[in-house]
């Protein structure tokens, strides 16, 4: 019997038909590229990397949500005085769900803060106990390894034409801007928990929950270009209790669960799922006392 406070890794299943992340995806377009390397040429093979901060904050939005709807209040992300031009916004935020970053911990030392910040940290050497890592994404689907929370994913570069607007100019073109973008990606992110605790996986199971039942919210969106119909994602969380071939096997279109797998959903749903969302509402109450 598999305990709770054992499971330290964790992979969560993103489908997204188009993400772009801003100017951060990294590539491999240098080893890819020859002489008549062109952009847009569909039988490139590029991979790259998609960083974890845009991940990371995504996440971390639909864990607060779920701590707010549960009555709760949430660390605030940004520091109380990074911005005195938005201070409006920190205050109307801390109305509405969250209190001021670090203001749950007295001292980090020996002082989890809420479970938001138990998760996420907030200080300069106060990293959280959640450890979001970067997905590698790969077109040779044959070459992704899901155990290590890589994914399929395309590399695309979107070009648009910024035209001028004056009548005279004739839509002259100003700049041209390109976009990195990842087309189908479909894989796992994976995260490991420093220490785990059952209101963790309680947190994560629900946060996904939420993300994927929200995945077309503005706010609940991945990346950027979301008003153009990026960002939209899928998520699920990998049941923790499976082994690694069964990780792989969710992602082979040939294969259909096991028997062990199915007895292994029903053991999540009917055993664990109860005592992680049990942890999370004491933990909550708690917090906010
Ligand atoms: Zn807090």
């Amino acid at each position: 019997m598999t305990e709770i406070t054992d499971i330290t890794d964790v992979y969560v299943r993103i489908e997204c038909d188009l993400l772009v992340v801003g100017d951060s995806i990294m590539t491999d377009r240098h080893h890819a590229s020859s002489d008549n390397y062109e952009d847009d040429d569909p039988q490139n093979q590029i991979g790259g990397i998609i960083p974890a901060y845009p991940l990371s904050g995504w996440l971390r939005h639909g864990m607060e949500k779920v701590v707010q709807e549960r009555g709760g209040t949430a660390c605030h992300p940004g520091e109380p005085n990074a911005n005195f031009m938005k201070s409006d916004v920190y205050d109307r935020d801390l109305e509405a769900g969250y209190h001021e970053k670090g203001a749950c911990v007295d001292d980090p030392k020996d002082d989890n803060g809420c479970v938001i910040f138990d998760l996420f940290g907030g200080f300069d050497g106060f990293p959280g106990k959640l450890m979001r890592r970067p997905i590698k994404f790969s077109p040779v689907r044959s070459s992704v390894k899901y155990e290590r929370g890589q994914a399929e994913g395309h590399y695309r570069r979107l070009n648009r034409n910024i035209v001028s607007r004056n009548e005279e100019d004739n839509r002259e073109p100003l700049r041209n801007t390109e976009i990195d973008a990842v087309a189908n990606l479909d894989g796992c992110w994976h995260l490991s928990f420093r220490e785990t605790k059952p209101e963790f996986l309680g947190l994560l199971a629900e946060a996904i929950e939420f993300l994927n039942a929200h995945n077309t919210d503005f706010m609940h969106q991945l990346g950027g270009s979301r008003n153009f119909g990026a960002g939209i994602v899928y998520c699920d969380l990998v049941n923790p209790l499976y082994e690694e071939r069964e990780l792989k096997r969710v992602f082979d279109r040939g294969k259909g669960n096991t028997n062990k797998m199915d007895d292994k959903d029903e053991r999540w749903a009917e055993n664990h799922r109860h005592e992680i969302e049990d942890a999370l509402a004491s933990r909550i109450d708690g917090d906010d006392e």
